[in-house]
């Protein structure tokens, strides 16, 4: 389908493929092995402005609109979902808070220097026995005269250990439930904050997934986001555009795989012919190609909704369950086609089908999806 993309637009999307294509491609296989992103990678993507792309040339954004945001990290995503999420993490949900919500001394201190990517951020929400159930979160964060300090455990958080700037959630009232969250900014290194147990994950395995550990972590007063006890409405503001970066993650992945099938399809001969020429192999294409551009329909269609300042609840959770399933369910034919070789990690789909998996998960499972969007229908 012709989206009419603007000349702008265009341009952006064309650098992103560009750099995916000569600098993630070659290396993705690694980055996974390896559980590394080169340092090198985050520089190239802050020369080419795509880690504060879609916020405002004051705050060392490109200044660009969230559908170019979209199409850069749908072509990141299709040659490395590690760097992706990495990406998304930034942009969709630190820079995002902080944006949004946080006072202009926040922006000039910490959003500046992440939209120009000379930091990287992280987003600290999830805790050990507050996954789903975000609102039981256990940190706590109490005033002491000019600092709050910081005690809990958070974990599972992406970027974990090697950004430089953690959007975190703790309770400056622990007897108001969810009314007692507040958000603040935390800086990596400070005494009292320690990078704890680094996850070994199924897939995307080059993003760093770590636990935060604050004991008695003393932060300026000036670093809570907005005001005390709104915490969970920004945590869930935040991710209700988040949502959107994980369905281009998973756009992003199915669309790659996708374009391996068609590839090995073409290629792979048995019964003297290439198994293109198969029914059976046709038929798997065709069901997928119908759910790839199904699920760009949703995640674009989000993206423009977003930029035209239209609520995006439902929009978002819609586009997340459908691309990530979608994604999933890609993934699982393009190594049916690939037959035995799919199973190697020598092929691309064999991580593919790894680093999709998660899009089900973060953010919101998908059961939380259907939550968000069943409760709109019913509304
Ligand atoms: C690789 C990775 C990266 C992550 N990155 C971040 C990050 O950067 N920042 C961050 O804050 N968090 C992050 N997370 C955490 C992630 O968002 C949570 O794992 C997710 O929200 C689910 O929480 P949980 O794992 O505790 O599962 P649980 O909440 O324990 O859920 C277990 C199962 O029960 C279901 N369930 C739970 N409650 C309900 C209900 N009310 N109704 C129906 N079903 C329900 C869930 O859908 C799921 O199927 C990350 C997780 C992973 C694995």
């Amino acid at each position: 389908m012709n989206f009419n993309f603007t000349e702008e637009q265009q341009l952006i999307q064309q650098n992103a493929r560009e750099f995916a294509l000569e600098h993630l491609e070659p290396i993705a296989a690694e980055i996974d092995k390896t559980e590394r992103i080169p340092k090198e990678i985050y520089q190239k993507m802050a020369e080419l402005d795509f880690m504060g792309i879609c916020y405002p040339a004051e705050y060392g954004g490109a200044g660009a609109d969230f559908l170019s945001y979209t199409l850069v990290l749908e072509q990141i995503c299709r040659s490395c979902a590690s760097t992706g999420i990495s990406l998304e993490v930034h942009a969709s949900l630190a820079c995002a808070a902080i944006y949004n919500f946080g006072s202009e001394e926040l922006k000039q201190k910490y959003l500046v220097p992440l939209c120009k990517g000379e930091k990287l951020g992280a987003f600290a929400l999830t805790e050990p026995g507050a996954g789903t159930d975000a609102g039981a979160a256990q940190t706590t964060a109490v005033l002491d005269g000019d600092e709050y300090v910081l005690n809990g455990t958070k974990c599972f958080i992406s970027n974990g250990g090697v950004a430089d700037v953690y959007v975190i959630f703790g309770l400056t009232d622990p007897t108001a439930g969810t009314k007692g969250i507040s958000a603040f900014v935390v800086e990596a290194g400070l005494p009292g904050f320690e990078i704890g147990k680094h996850e070994d994950k199924m897939g995307i395995r080059g993003s760093q997934t770590a636990e935060l550990i604050f004991k008695n972590c003393r932060i300026p007063k000036a670093n809570l986001i907005g005001k005390e006890g709104k915490g969970f409405g920004i945590a869930m503001a935040t991710l209700d555009v988040g949502r959107i970066g994980v369905a281009t993650q998973a756009l992003g992945i199915a669309q790659a795989a996708l374009d391996e099938a068609v590839k090995f399809a073409k290629e792979r001969v048995q019964f003297g012919k290439p198994i293109a020429t198969k029914q059976a192999i046709q038929w798997m294409l065709a069901d997928m190609a119908t759910q790839l551009e199904a699920a760009r329909l949703l995640v674009y269609s989000a993206s423009m909704a977003r930029e035209e300042g239209k609520p995006i609840s439902k929009e978002a959770a819609m586009a997340k369950l459908f691309a990530s399933e979608a994604s999933d369910y890609i993934c699982n034919k393009a190594i049916q086609i690939h037959g035995g070789y799919g199973f190697i990690k020598d092929f691309k789909v064999e991580r593919l089908y790894r680093d999709s998996k998660i899009t089900t998960i973060y953010e919101g499972t998908n059961e939380v999806q259907r939550m968000v969007i069943s409760g709109a229908v019913l509304r």
